[in-house]
């Protein structure tokens, strides 16, 4: 069994590297954007 480790510096899509902008350091809300695919994901804290 291998274990996968979720690296969130890499795109899920393609495994291209991303990069990632804070919108709202106050409530860490980041967006990561992947600069081989262009795809983005929106992260939030789940508090
Ligand atoms: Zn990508």
């Amino acid at each position: 069994m291998h274990a996968r480790a979720v690296d969130p510096r890499v795109c899920p899509t393609c495994g291209g590297a991303l990069a990632f902008e804070i919108l709202d350091d106050e409530r860490f809300f980041v967006v990561w954007s992947c600069v081989e695919c262009g795809v983005i994901r929106a992260t939030e804290p789940s508090a």
